[in-house]
């Protein structure tokens, strides 16, 4: 036999012929297991247009040759040349594009993808090719049409007949154009009526120039073949026609014109979109036929998501609560005491002038020094030891602690030492217990008789071991003057306008005082310091509860990568077929990529907005709910994320798979 050497010569492309074997061998086991050669050094070449078939008993091979002849498999040895092209030398992606372009697949079995139309099984093989959609329905709607099932575009494989199923299979195989059409046993699952149909098809597309090999155990189906080629135990012995180039019908572009173009369509990448759109209704309808498992793997996520966003709306709103309670007991409030390393007065350095001083700090609104100390109060024949605070008068409003009853003393009263006081909850029942009105009585300090003018309302809370409400407030000069002999204040309380610039202020008293002083006999504190403590707290334990809800959205993944990988192998024979009509690695890999991100999006979505509702029922319930917008993206994106990461692994093991070990797969 001549064989044309490709390349030498424009004369030569004329004998090249369109499919060439060259003792080809093919063996099985191996290893463990004994070889078993299953093709014994075949060789075969056929012409453009040729209508082959190929017949042999069953065992003799015949399947495994075709798996050859179509790129699904690769032989042990021996040489495959497409158009003089020797196909071993072609990596995945390009046999993908070789068996999308130039083959059409027609098997016993039908091999249709049982959750799509007989329409979109038909267009399948022109998604790999990447034609535009629009395009993609004319053409297939045209296919069925001709094959006489135009009533059955939208029905199901398992809604229609096997005649019919072969036939949506032959309009698949022709949707790229169907330059060689390898049929399989194509009538082997037929009712006699359903064959013949099946046959006349294959004949008419023979006349209209297709190569056809038909492959068959039947000897009656072969004869309508035009050459026949006799398999046994898988060597070749007979082979009727011998290489006879039939130029006749529409056979389009010669076989090596097509190669030209392999280059640029293994390439190419355009329409990453439109897959995307396609394989993601492609996994929606999964999703949808299996229902209930999906929503059984989505309630990891769905918990997961949900349980992120309550639990950070918990950590955000008793946060928030926190801080609104310490803003009502003072968080605009800076403290300022003497250190007793003073030369001068010692525990007493800071100086009435200093405090007007202060008062002049940008920011500072109030000034509010405080002379206290524990001594023995008398009414009547009572006596209590309590502790005395003497005060400014903008005490009530700067603390944001009102009166329960009477008033309290002016800033008249502390310019004039006046000797009035204002009683604590606690202190007014420890000194005056079963008086009902203790306004208008006097108590001995000192020895000095004040007038009590008012009582304070009840703080409840603790400072140390000291009740709050167990004091008796006096004016500051009063104090100073009448109770401690001691003008300096034992501690100041610094009001700020705007809470924002705490920090500042209280580096610029300290900056005044420090310039004043010399030296740092004082100490200064701010209530915002122990609220940001409170809110840290509060902050590390919403992290705490993220990362609970966090580990619940990894079992989610976990969950969606049992499904996919249960999935894949479900799906096997469905990846075999994608990977026949040209599906390229990369095609299955971002198949089932959008398939768990698709889960994984659902999930979020569904746990977004069953986080939602849950934190609005337990705002009824009086539960501080904040939600946030941070918090519910990044639980979704989690989600999302998820589903790529826990997806990948079973993709790939998808996109990894041998066509034809998909193909024959469960
Ligand atoms: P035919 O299609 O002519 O009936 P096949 O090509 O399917 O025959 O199979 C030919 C022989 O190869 C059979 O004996 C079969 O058992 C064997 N065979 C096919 N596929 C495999 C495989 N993957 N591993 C081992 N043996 C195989
Ligand atoms: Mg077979």
């Amino acid at each position: 036999m001549q064989h044309a050497i490709p390349g030498d010569g424009p004369s030569a492309a004329l004998s090249i012929a369109l499919i060439e074997l060259r003792d080809i061998r093919k063996r099985y086991g191996g290893g463990d297991s004994p070889a078993v050669e299953v093709l014994r050094g075949v060789s075969l070449s056929i012409q453009e247009g040729e209508f082959v078939a190929i017949v042999g008993a069953s065992g003799s091979g015949k399947s495994t040759l075709m798996h050859i002849l179509g790129c699904l498999d690769r032989p042990s040895s021996g040489e495959y040349l497409y158009a003089g092209r020797d196909v071993a030398e072609l990596d995945p992606d390009a046999l993908a594009w070789l068996r999308r372009e130039a083959f059409g697949f027609v098997f016993q079995g039908y091999h249709l993808i049982p959750t799509e139309s007989a329409l979109e099984n038909v267009a399948m093989p022109a998604v790999y090719a990447g034609l535009p959609a629009a395009q993609r329905e004319s053409r297939a709607t045209r296919l069925l049409t001709r094959l006489g099932l135009a009533q059955r575009l939208d029905h199901r494989p398992n809604q229609l007949s096997g005649g019919q199923q072969q036939r949506v299979a032959i309009a698949r195989a022709l949707m790229n154009g169907g330059r060689i059409i390898l049929a399989d046993e194509p009538t082997g699952a037929l009712d006699t009526r359903s064959g013949a149909e099946v046959m006349a098809l294959l004949e008419e597309l023979a006349s209209q120039g297709h190569t056809i090999i038909l492959i068959t155990h039947d000897r009656t189906v072969a004869q309508k073949a035009r050459r026949i080629i006799d398999i046994r135990d898988g060597q070749i012995v007979a082979d009727t026609g011998g290489p006879q180039p039939i130029s006749c019908g529409n056979a389009t572009d010669s076989p090596r014109l097509l190669l030209e173009g392999m280059a640029q369509g293994v390439a190419r990448t355009a329409s990453v979109w439109s897959d995307i759109i396609q394989a993601a209704r492609a996994a929606w309808r999964v999703m949808w036929i299996n229902r209930f498992r999906t929503s059984l793997t989505l309630l990891g996520i769905i918990i997961g998501v949900a349980s992120v966003i309550v639990m950070l709306a918990i950590g955000h709103g008793t946060r928030e609560r926190v801080v609104a309670q310490m803003g009502a007991f003072g968080s605009n409030l800076l403290y300022i005491s003497s250190v007793g390393i003073s030369s001068r007065v010692p525990g007493r350095s800071i100086t009435l002038a200093d405090l007007e001083a202060m008062g002049e700090v940008p920011n500072i609104a109030f000034v509010l020094p405080n002379s206290t100390g524990n001594k023995v109060v008398r009414f009547g024949s009572n006596d209590v030891q309590t502790y005395i605070r003497g005060t400014g008068a903008a005490l009530p409003h700067i603390q944001t602690w009102p009166l329960a009853r009477g008033t309290f003393f002016s800033e008249a009263d502390d310019r004039q030492m006046a000797a009035v006081a204002v009683l604590g909850h606690v202190a007014a029942q420890k000194l005056m217990p079963g008086i009902d009105d203790p306004l208008g009585r006097y108590v001995l300090i000192e020895n000095v008789p004040f007038l009590v003018i008012g009582v304070m309302s009840e703080k409840g809370a603790l400072t140390g071991d000291r009740d709050e409400d167990d004091l008796v407030i006096v004016p500051f000069s009063t104090a100073g003057v009448r109770i401690f002999g001691q003008r300096e204040p034992t501690y100041t309380v610094l009001a700020v306008a705007d809470v924002g610039q705490i920090d500042a202020t209280q580096q610029a008293v300290e900056d005044l005082m420090l310039k004043r002083h010399g030296i740092k006999d004082f100490r200064s504190s701010n209530a915002a310091a122990s609220l940001a403590a409170q809110v840290r707290t509060q902050d590390s334990m919403t992290v705490m509860l993220a990362m609970i809800a966090t580990i619940s959205l990894l079992v989610g993944g976990i969950g969606v990568m049992n499904v996919m990988l249960m999935t894949v192998k479900e799906r096997t024979r469905e990846i075999g077929i994608r990977m026949a009509t040209g599906a390229r690695q990369r095609d299955i890999l971002r198949q089932f990529l959008t398939e768990s991100t698709l889960v994984s999006v659902v999930g979020g979505v569904a746990g977004v907005v069953i986080g939602l509702l849950v934190g609005f029922t337990l705002i009824v319930w009086d539960v501080p709910i904040l939600f946030s917008l941070t918090a519910i993206a990044g639980a979704f994106s989690c989600s999302v994320a998820t589903g790529l990461v826990f997806g990948f692994m079973p993709a790939r093991q998808a996109a990894g798979l041998d066509p034809v070990v998909a193909l024959s797969g469960e």
